[in-house]
């Protein structure tokens, strides 16, 4: 059977070069990188040459790179890291109300502890408005984080002019880098961001690694306590295997980042108009243009998107669908609620995330599919046949 897999923006598969160079670190070279003699010294090596791949990738310096677990991590090291630094000058903290969880989890985790937090809604294509995060700023905010691109409908965010708004007003600046990197062109000399979350397997590369951008000067408190390593910044043996695959994952994305998302966006763009011609009462989500050339989301009126996916995945389509029902949360996705979407329209959306292992030869086949899927699902719709009598009786009258 047929399988596509379009569902990039949960993870990719790894690449095999990038497998090729992390084995040897997984078997052969397996000395911890603190030990001071031959095999100690190679891991260490390793860990250091994967900062410097890292650093030229981002235009920082290599010093300014910390490993982590994940952009989980990441994100919860900075966020509360950040907090807990600078809790004397202050205890205010702003974000967006689409961010990934593990910042809007971590910013309610900070107010149960007493911090205030402005949470600033996006406008309705999905896109933050800079003013607004101005105008939340008050005399005691200490920390602004915004994500660079939103993991369900692809939105682009404003992240120089947030930067730039944050210098202004002295305030550190975080940004959920997660899924930006490898599709967006990252110069951080050009951004004013003080901190900046990846993680490897968004980019073809392994699970269970990341890294936090750590501006220089720019001090916060550890979120892991024990051994020395990362400079006393972040405790825990090193994932010498996972960081060495996150550096040659990250220099393939960025060397290839022009050609991959060419590819990309040829396929991305004929399935959305194939899907836009064949199937009435949709809705796209997220603007149009300023957002990572991977992604679409659709709401198809009248169905559940749970259904939409099951039923994608009997015809060998991986997708995604912003209704959490799988989650086991009846709520659809905040981010589309976010955007002004009531309920019973946001539970029918469909994310489609490309990847550079999608084919031209398959758009026929997946819009044809997603047709036929959102056809017999609306067939089964007593909503829908209410829709469509009602049109029929306005259109006799
Ligand atoms: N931030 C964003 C925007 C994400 O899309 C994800 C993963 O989906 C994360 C953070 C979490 O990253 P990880 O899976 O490495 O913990």
């Amino acid at each position: 059977m047929k399988h596509i897999y379009l569902d990039h923006a949960a993870t990719t598969q790894l690449d095999k070069r990038v497998l090729e160079k992390m084995l040897p670190y997984m078997s052969d070279y397996y000395g911890n990188p603190s030990s001071i003699y031959d095999v100690g010294r190679k891991s260490k090596n390793a860990i250091e040459e994967a900062r410097d791949t890292i650093s030229s990738c981002f235009n920082c310096k290599n010093t300014e790179i910390y490993f982590t677990s994940c952009g989980t991590e990441s994100d919860n090291w900075a966020i509360k890291g950040v907090c807990s630094f600078n809790r004397n000058k202050g205890m205010h903290i702003i974000t967006t109300n689409i961010e990934h969880h593990a910042v809007l989890d971590t910013f309610h985790y900070m107010k149960k502890l007493g911090y205030d937090i402005s949470v600033v809604p996006v406008e309705k294509n999905g896109i933050v408005d800079p003013a607004k995060i101005e105008k939340a700023i008050r005399k005691d905010t200490i920390l602004i984080s915004v994500m660079f691109a939103n993991n369900e409908i692809g939105t682009i965010q404003p992240i120089k002019e947030i930067g730039e708004i944050a210098k202004k007003h002295n305030i550190l600046f975080h940004t959920d880098a997660v899924q930006a990197v490898g599709t967006i062109p990252i110069d951080i000399q050009n951004l004013n961001i003080d901190l900046m979350s990846i993680s490897a397997h968004k980019f073809y590369g392994p699970k269970g690694v990341g890294a936090l951008y750590i501006r220089r000067g720019v001090m916060i408190d550890n979120l892991l306590h024990g051994g020395g390593q990362e400079k006393t910044r972040r405790a825990a043996t090193e994932n010498i295997a996972g960081i060495v695959g996150m550096a040659e994952a990250l220099k393939i994305a960025v060397d290839n980042l022009e050609e991959n998302n060419n590819h990309i966006k040829k396929i991305r763009d004929l399935v959305k108009k194939g899907i836009e011609k064949k199937i009435p009462y949709i809705i796209y989500n997220g603007d149009e243009d300023k957002r990572l050339v991977n992604n679409i989301n659709f709401c198809f009126r009248f169905i559940e998107g749970e259904g939409l996916i099951l039923m994608l995945d009997f015809k060998g389509i991986s997708s995604s669908s912003g209704s959490a029902c799988t989650s086991g949360s009846l709520d659809p996705s905040h981010v589309l609620l976010a955007l002004g979407l009531p309920h019973e329209i946001a539970h029918g959306s469909l994310r489609l995330t490309f990847g550079r292992d999608n084919s031209l030869d398959d758009v026929d086949y997946i819009v044809d599919t997603i047709a036929d899927v959102v056809f017999k699902l609306r067939q089964m719709s007593p909503l829908y046949e209410t829709f469509i009598k009602t049109n029929q009786a306005n259109d006799n009258q």
